[in-house]
């Protein structure tokens, strides 16, 4: 079985901790110990020097002797702390000797500093020194020498045990200390990392299964793992308004065809049960409830197409003043029968740009203008540059939109309570295309209206 983050995180941190706490711990260790024989060894040094001070204050320079009962306690005395005197005149005649005194208490006391090392510090290399130690009066006359022997290091004190000993258990303190500290924030951190991974992974899950209103809790782990939360979330809400637009489509589009199709049929039957005379005026109304469906159905198909990312565009020089002169040639005939008079005014501007689609979007928005204008109106096609881009603006004389409608009738089936009134068989698709066809152009659309004055619908394209 796969080892969780969480586990291979605060695992991995507790044992960086325990390798990094072990290694500085045993060099500590060895290295204290090391210094601390050094300065025992140094100390013996300084003793056996100091008893060599102490015998030459024994010896009497006027009758050229020693005083050997002092020398004898004195050497006794030393020898209880574990220094082997042996005195020596100038010819090298033995003086006082500590062994020669008496052996078997030397080696028994030797012995045993020797057992009590090994027995206490089992590491530690003693070994037998003798210090050959001139003896000098302070007029530098040489009255002899002593060799001092003795083992080195010897801790002579319980407190010099004592004091390795407590060093060695604070380090081990400290190591225990560490290693829990490090498992306890090992934890910690690998919570705050595996819990957002651990969120988003449940999240996704809850998403495939088509849970589309979940979401990952904000949380202030890192960066990266902010950005992936938000990249699930941002995912989530995509689905959700997906699946939002895809059942508003399908109930937009049943409830778009039910009139047309209830229609027909209650026409169709009431024909068929003889209670209506299928005239010919009865006939067209069917014929052009069909037509409606069909145009509902064509527009359908349009919408899918401009809303289709992968279709092509193919750019070439567009003269936009002869684009909305062809467009609005081929409304003359409405123009005419309104009498609405259609204007095109402003610069001659050449855009690169995809012409058919482009000639769509003005066809859609001089349809809508002549859709929604009473007759005897103007309706003004006005191109104009400005900065980077170019303009057209379709303004008309019509009913106009509600502030609060206009951010609206871009989407799907929306229209107007105003337009609704009117008997204009639109289904409130030609502006979800007009915009998606802008957009694909790399274009932007915009509305401004006021209610029974008109509209103006402006597109923009990068020159
Ligand atoms: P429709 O086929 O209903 O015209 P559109 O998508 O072209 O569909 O327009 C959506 C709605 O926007 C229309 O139903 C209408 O309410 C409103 N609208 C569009 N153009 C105009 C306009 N020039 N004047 C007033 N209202 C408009």
């Amino acid at each position: 079985m796969k080892k969780s983050l969480r586990f291979q995180l605060s695992f991995s941190s507790a044992l960086l901790v325990l390798l990094t706490v072990c290694i500085i711990a045993l060099s500590a260790h060895f290295s204290i110990q090391r210094q601390f024989d050094q300065y025992i060894m140094e100390r013996q040094a300084a003793h056996a020097a100091s008893l060599a001070e102490s015998i030459i204050s024994q010896y009497d320079v006027q009758q050229d002797s020693w005083n050997l009962d002092y020398l004898h306690g004195f050497g006794m005395y030393a020898l209880s702390d574990g220094y082997i005197m042996k005195v020596y005149d100038t010819s090298g005649a033995s003086v006082w000797d500590a062994e020669n005194h008496d052996m078997t208490l030397c080696h028994g006391i030797m012995e045993s500093i020797w057992t009590r090392m090994h027995q206490q510090k089992p590491d530690t290399n003693v070994s037998l020194i003798t210090d050959t130690i001139n003896l000098s009066m302070d007029d530098g006359m040489v009255i002899g020498h002593v060799d001092v022997q003795y083992y080195s290091p010897n801790y002579s004190r319980e407190s010099d045990f004592g004091f390795l000993e407590a060093l060695d258990h604070l380090l081990i303190f400290a190591a225990i200390a560490s290693l829990v500290i490090a498992i306890v924030l090992g934890l910690w951190m690998a919570r705050r990392i595996a819990k957002p991974l651990s969120d988003a992974t449940q999240a996704a899950r809850e998403i495939s299964s088509g849970h589309y209103d979940t979401r990952i809790p904000p949380h202030s782990g890192s960066a990266e793992l902010t950005t992936l939360t938000s990249a699930v979330n941002q995912m989530a809400q995509d689905l959700e308004s997906q699946e939002e637009r895809k059942r508003r489509l399908t109930t937009d589009v049943a409830h778009e065809l039910r009139t047309p199709i209830t229609n027909i049929s209650s026409y169709l039957e009431a024909m068929a049960e003889g209670i209506w005379e299928p005239t010919p005026e009865r006939l067209t109304e069917c014929h052009q409830e069909a037509q409606r469906i069909a145009g509902i159905v064509g527009q359908l198909e349009a919408l899918h197409r401009s809303e289709d990312q992968s279709v092509h565009v193919t750019k070439s020089a567009i003269q936009l003043r002869s684009l909305c002169e062809s467009v609005a040639s081929t409304f003359a005939r409405p123009l005419e029968e309104r009498n609405i008079k259609c204007e095109i005014e402003g610069e001659d501007l050449i855009l690169q740009t995809d012409g058919d689609k482009l000639r769509q979007i003005l066809i859609n928005l001089l349809s809508n203008a002549i859709k929604y204008s009473p007759d005897g109106t103007d309706i003004t096609i006005s191109l104009r540059q400005s900065k980077n881009n170019a303009q057209i603006r379709v303004a008309d004389q019509g009913i106009g939109i509600p502030p609060a409608e206009q951010a609206l009738i871009f989407e799907r089936f929306y229209r107007t309570d105003l337009s609704r009134s009117r008997e204009t068989g639109g289904a409130g698709i030609g502006l979800a295309i007009t915009k998606a066809l802008t957009e694909q152009l790399g274009g932007t659309i915009s509305v401004e209206s006021q209610v029974n004055k008109g509209s103006v619908f402006t597109v923009t394209f990068p020159l």
